[in-house]
């Protein structure tokens, strides 16, 4: 059996909770954003001394810490970001992640030791792309997430000594990787610049369906009055494929795109030799770069021992809140397999984080700040870098008068449950599990 070669696992950090989490939990690396200066404006809390810590943390443990700068800023500020860029070289990351040609030209002569790692901002989809920036001093490439697995292949191919980085798991975008006017239009909240807000996600009604010839419509009706249909077809270059378009109540969702999710596609991606696979999500929550790591940590690992991987990766996946799974752009897919159209909710997922432990006394007796109702008969577990833990509720007391209580209702309690180990408190995440 050939041995496939171990990708880096790379995690996102909007904090150092999150860094630490996402360690813990089986992640070989984590990017984090410098304040203004990298995408994703918001939910993003690293300041200089986080990076100094983490930078800290992660070598200690053999792990890095990529640092984005990922914004293209015009003329008026790049003095600025050349005083950040200093400021952050001194804490030695593993790499920067760089968008701007004249910028990235600026860091490689100043700092030809720190590696730069190119954005998927730049949006690479040839390996003539790769072969330039490889040229200019770049070590690796962060592929646009428009690449089909066949692409990556070829890419990956022509350009064997360029490290090259994909998207496994998280959020997607309808446009080209961010390259939209939607939220800036409508929220005047700008996604190049870093605060898209999903507006691409939001309801559109549909009004006034008639359109200027009769074969660009052929029907618009009320159904029991709460369901519009439509059937459209773009007559240019697809004559003849009709697009039903629906709209209830509730609205209609054309540009919600499910969630990028590839765990059935891991082991080709593997396969190609993609050295590094990126979590999204920097403004989720800790718990998400903990789970969705240990669900990749547990995938790549089985799957570079020649095994299957575990149910455990795929459950952990579908029982955290998402918009519904796809492999999007990857496989050759039908439109209704990438979009949600009925909703722009997230599916909420069956775990709850429903208490923070916040202390374990000597006998172990957990203080637990409630988060989300938990009754003492529900199912609760602790979330850990070793798997799930099953708590026993029959235990579980009001933390203020010491009173039995049937139901933790909810934020602004403070409960005590009975427990027989020790509990990590940095890193066990308490669950209410839904069936
Ligand atoms: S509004 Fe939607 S399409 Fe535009 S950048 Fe944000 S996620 Fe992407």
């Amino acid at each position: 059996m050939t041995l496939l070669k171990k990708p880096e696992l790379l995690a996102p950090a909007g904090s150092l909770k999150h860094l630490h989490m996402a360690f813990a939990y089986g992640a070989d690396a984590v990017y984090a954003g410098v304040p203004k200066w990298s995408l994703r404006v918001r939910g993003n809390g690293f300041i200089r001394e986080d990076f100094m810590q983490g930078i800290e943390e992660a070598h200690r443990l053999g792990k890095k810490v990529h640092a984005v700068l990922n914004i293209i800023p015009h003329v008026r500020r790049v003095a600025a970001f050349e005083r950040i860029v200093d400021e952050m070289a001194q804490l030695k990351p593993d790499a920067f992640i760089m968008a701007d040609p004249g910028l990235i030209d600026i860091v490689r002569n100043k700092y030809p030791d720190i590696p730069i790692h190119l954005s998927v901002q730049a949006n690479t989809v040839n390996a003539g792309s790769v072969k330039f920036w490889q040229k200019v001093g770049l070590t690796r490439c962060i592929l646009a997430r428009e690449l089909s697995l066949t692409e990556i292949d070829m890419i990956k191919q022509e350009c064997p000594d360029m490290e090259v980085e994909v998207f496994a798991h998280g959020a997607l975008c309808i446009a080209v990787s961010g390259r939209c006017l939607i939220s800036g239009m409508l929220s005047h909240r700008d996604a190049n610049i870093g605060a898209c807000n999903n507006s691409c996600r939001y309801g559109f009604n549909i009004r006034n369906v008639h359109a200027a010839t009769a074969d660009d419509v052929t029907t618009f009706e009320a159904d029991d009055g709460t369901t519009l249909s439509a059937q459209i077809e773009e007559t240019m270059h697809h004559k003849g494929e009709w697009m039903t378009m629906e709209e209830d109540l509730n609205g209609s969702y054309l540009m919600n795109s499910k969630d990028l999710c590839t765990l059935p596609v891991l082991k080709r991606l593997i396969e190609i030799g993609v050295d590094s696979l990126k979590i999204e999500g920097r403004s989720r929550s800790p718990f998400y770069s903990a789970a969705i790591s240990r669900a990749y940590r547990l995938a790549i690992d089985a799957i570079c021992e020649g095994k299957e991987i575990p149910d455990e990766s795929y459950n952990i996946v579908n029982s955290i809140p998402s918009r519904g799974y796809t492999t999007a752009l990857l496989e050759p897919h039908r439109p209704d397999k990438t979009q949600d159209y009925e909703t722009n909710s997230p599916n909420p997922g069956k775990l709850q984080i429903c208490g923070e432990i916040t202390s374990q006394d000597d006998d172990g007796t957990l203080h637990i700040d409630v988060k989300n109702r938990f009754e003492k008969n529900s199912h609760i577990a602790l979330f850990t870098p070793e798997g799930l833990v099953d708590l026993d509720g029959s235990s579980l007391v009001n933390a203020r008068d010491n009173k039995p209580l049937d139901v933790a209702p909810g934020t602004g309690w403070s409960v005590k449950l009975k427990h027989n180990s020790k509990v990590d408190l940095s890193t066990a995440v308490m669950l209410r599990l839904d069936e």
